[in-house]
């Protein structure tokens, strides 16, 4: 039997809607695309998706990233709202919740300093943690 998280009795957060997570946070600047989510994109932009890729993507070591070069994202809006939200990206929608972030360290650390809704709001079960995690991970892998 696996040993216990250090999250076992759940995690709180609320997003507050303040968009730190869409600007550019050096290592948190990298937000993947799957295939599936490039043409679902493309599509709700109503444009092809070699424009799409040319135009907001860029390849990092064989992976498709949006680009992050500017401030923030190019879909940041200025009320710090989604501008794709219907088709946002996993990653986009299961933040905080990500492997990397479930290190205690992380999440109290940079996590934490990142986003002001760390630890506020209702309680998420290990389990609902653990399964945005996996379901983050499998959309690109
Ligand atoms: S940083 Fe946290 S509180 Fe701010 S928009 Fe992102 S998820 Fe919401
Ligand atoms: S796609 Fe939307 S949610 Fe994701 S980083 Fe860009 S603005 Fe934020």
């Amino acid at each position: 039997m696996s040993p216990k998280p250090w999250y076992e009795k759940g995690l709180r957060f609320e997003c507050t809607g303040c968009g730190n997570c869409c600007r550019n946070h050096g290592e948190y600047a990298y937000v993947y695309l799957s295939d599936r989510e490039v043409a679902a994109i493309a599509a709700h932009l109503n444009l092809e998706r070699r424009i799409f890729r040319e135009r907001y993507c860029v390849i990092d070591d064989g992976w498709t990233v949006l680009r992050m070069d500017q401030p923030a994202c190019p879909f940041l809006t200025a009320e710090n709202r989604c501008g794709i939200y219907p088709v946002r990206p996993k990653q986009c929608a299961t933040w905080p919740f990500w492997k990397e972030n479930l290190v205690e360290s992380e999440w109290n650390g940079p996590v934490k300093a990142c986003c002001p809704g760390i630890d506020k709001g209702p309680l998420y079960s290990a389990d609902e943690i653990e399964r945005w995690a996996r379901e983050t991970d499998a959309e690109v892998e």
